[in-house]
């Protein structure tokens, strides 16, 4: 049977009040629910033990609480957990955590599958099935707030958004749940904490400079030359890297917002000289540091991860012309967990 309800967290704190004053209640009822919903994490209107039976059995005829569900959590032999999480509708997205010694980072989904085909990517596979709804979003980041006190004893301090999903594609739901992550009703995180990772979307980059969002930007590059760059993300054909230039250009002329470029060396794409020197090239047009990231096959196999050669001129290239690089080993890969791996395997 289809459930008509709505959801009833797509409400802010404000509509919620407004809904008790139309049903003749108090506004005050409203913070009282948005309290329980947001800051003590009800899963059950029955959890509202301070709302009369009436309230509650009101609430219960008009809305329903969409809570994810972790359905799986794994641990890997390098301390890094992934969480297969079950959204109301069934379908299933993961979100990983990254412990090191100085800091615990969630990496979250923002779309059921992906908008995007790029060719050396998991999700890519799934297609698109729906965007991630704000709450969707934030109950990853809590379940994982969560995990990382239970086994790090330590809150989570960083997110990534570059778990399953283009999170510009689904822009307002990822920019509502940044809003909750960073206000003192959800986590109270900085959104200098906060990294949205895209594939580069340049009219969504120039909204997020308009926007003044405070996160930090990060762009999965994997080529400065728009033939190869087309060939492994063929979005790159609709967006080619001059746009992508302008729209950084932009980014950083509004928000003096460093920029992190996430990269990986495949053997015989773009291993040569000519396509560091790219690079290079590209790294000039705004401040910026580079992630040479280690690559994790998927099954199909057409993408190898390049020599350690090829890695090291690129790492000598960017240093002598003055960039900052750091080379990024991948996390838990033994339960395909590692960057770009995110495929649903475990549901
Ligand atoms: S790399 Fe990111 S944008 Fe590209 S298909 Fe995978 S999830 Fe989508």
């Amino acid at each position: 049977m289809k459930n008509d309800k709505k959801d009833i967290r797509a409400l802010t704190k404000q509509q919620l009040q407004e809904f008790f004053v139309a049903q003749g209640d108090k506004s005050f009822r409203g913070s009282q629910v948005y309290e329980w919903l947001w800051n003590k994490g009800a899963h059950s209107f029955e959890d509202m033990t301070n709302v009369s039976k009436e309230t509650r059995k009101m609430l219960q005829d008009n809305f329903v609480i969409n809570h994810i569900r972790v359905d799986l959590m794994q641990r890997s032999s390098d301390g890094t957990i992934k969480n297969a999480v079950k959204l109301h509708d069934n379908l299933t997205v993961e979100s990983v955590l990254i412990p090191t010694p100085k800091r615990t980072t969630a990496c979250v989904s923002s779309q059921v599958g992906c908008s995007l085909d790029c060719k050396f990517c998991a999700t890519a596979t799934l297609k698109r099935m729906r965007n991630l709804n704000p709450d969707e979003i934030y109950d990853q980041v809590v379940a994982i707030d969560n995990e990382s006190r239970l086994y790090f004893d330590k809150p989570l301090s960083n997110i990534v958004f570059m778990g399953m999903g283009e999170p510009l594609m689904n822009y307002n739901n990822v920019m509502k749940a940044v809003e909750k992550i960073t206000s003192k009703d959800g986590l109270g995180m900085s959104p200098k904490r906060i990294t949205i990772s895209t594939s580069g979307v340049p009219k969504m980059i120039k909204k997020l400079a308009d926007d003044e969002a405070k996160i930090k930007l990060a762009v999965s590059l994997h080529s400065a030359i728009d033939e190869i760059r087309t060939q492994i993300m063929p979005f790159n054909a609709t967006f080619p890297l001059q746009d992508l230039k302008e729209a950084l250009e932009y980014w950083y002329a509004k928000t003096k917002s460093r920029i992190t470029y996430e990269y990986i060396v495949w053997e015989g794409i773009n291993d040569q000289p000519k396509d560091a020197e790219a690079l290079v090239r590209f790294c000039k047009y705004v401040p910026c540091k580079v992630n040479l990231i280690e690559y994790n096959p998927i099954d199909d196999g057409q993408f190898q991860q390049a020599s350690s050669q090829a890695t090291h001129m690129y790492e000598k290239m960017l240093e002598q012309n003055g960039i900052t690089v750091t080379v990024r080993r991948s996390r838990g890969k033994d339960i395909d967990a590692a960057c770009g791996q995110l495929a649903n395997k475990s549901s």
